[in-house]
């Protein structure tokens, strides 16, 4: 059958019909979305004609409206993905440590969360953050050669671009930035909170870095020999920062950690940390002023910070100013 027909209920026989694109509003989850859809008309008697297809194209098209308005990744862009790393819709999800079909649904045009869609933008844009998640992950994924056929492919994806500048130097450049005398022990303390919040808030890491429980608290060790010789000093800030590299919930929390963590000391801020589960667990048995260069565990930080998150109830990165209070309320009491 050819697919330009249609049975026409006014006519009462099938017609060739054509097409007028239209303005159409639609409602989803209780908001409306105006979009350009297309209407089939009967050639014969002007009348609106049903035709499957179309009546699917303009549900697609509602959908595309809702994913612009509220930042949601496109269904073209999803549909990339396993090619683009050479992986399957089932290994991915499980790489991801989602249901196994979660991202399969996602392809078949399942709306994701924004929580979700942010995951997959992120892998979408930044190959070096896919490979991270490969890395870490790769224990989730059933087979070895899943592991080998996406790590090879996204090798060589990365090997033809230059080398993106990673988050965490992003996040330093903009502490630098705001903050007009941070220490480089300020800075270590600052790049923990961040990422452990930024966890609590997101389910994911914003850096793939891992930090060390030295004797003053966390430490990420690369960014430290490459500040140690400010010593105690602040180091110079910087006087630019194009903010547009990160999302609004990165700026958020990012923005609440300085406004809340930023104003104490490095000082100060080691004793938060060495008040928190993940530093005095992974120091163990060590004593105060050994030295050590034992990762905190991202695990550990993870299930830390999440806590954190549920015990003070806090529903936006703005909550966050009640626990550095009470941390800072209990390091003054010793
Ligand atoms: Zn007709």
């Amino acid at each position: 059958m050819d697919k330009k027909m249609t049975f026409c209920e006014e006519c009462r026989e099938d017609v060739t019909y054509f097409t007028e694109s239209i303005s159409m509003t639609g409602i989803l989850k209780g908001e409306e979305y105006r979009f350009t859809g297309k209407k089939a008309i009967c050639p014969e008697c002007a009348a609106e004609v049903y035709v499957a297809q179309i009546e699917d194209e303009n549900l697609k098209a509602m959908y595309d409206a809702y994913r612009q308005k509220n930042g949601i990744i496109s269904h073209e862009k999803i549909l990339e993905i396993p090619q683009k790393y050479n992986i399957g819709k089932r290994p991915l999800s499980l790489l991801l440590g989602w249901g196994e079909m979660t991202f399969t649904r996602y392809c078949d045009g399942d709306m994701p969360t924004k929580q979700y869609s942010d995951v997959l933008q992120r892998i979408y844009e930044e190959p070096l953050f896919y490979l991270s998640l490969l890395e870490e992950n790769k224990g989730n994924l059933k087979s070895q050669i899943a592991y080998e056929k996406s790590k090879r492919t996204t090798v060589e994806l990365l090997g033809g671009q230059k080398t993106a500048v990673s988050k965490v130097d992003e996040v330093i450049s903009y502490l630098l930035f705001r903050c007009e005398d941070i220490t480089p022990l300020a800075l270590q303390k600052a790049l923990y909170y961040i990422q452990g919040f930024y966890y609590a808030f997101m389910e994911i890491f914003l850096f793939t870095e891992d930090c060390e429980a030295w004797v003053h608290g966390p430490v990420y060790r690369e960014i430290y020999n490459r500040y140690s010789s400010y010593r105690f000093d602040p180091i110079e800030s910087s006087d630019e920062f194009d903010v547009s590299v990160f999302t609004d919930e990165e700026k958020a929390i990012i923005d609440s950690v300085i406004q809340n963590f930023c104003c104490y000391s490095g000082k100060i801020l080691e004793r938060f940390t060495h008040a928190e589960m993940p530093w005095i667990k992974t120091r163990g048995d060590l004593s105060a002023e050994a030295n050590s260069n034992r990762i905190i565990s991202k695990d550990v930080i993870g299930e830390y910070f999440t806590a954190v998150k549920q015990k003070y109830n806090m529903l936006t990165p703005n909550d966050i100013e009640n626990y550095a209070q009470v941390m800072f309320s209990r390091s003054t009491i010793d």
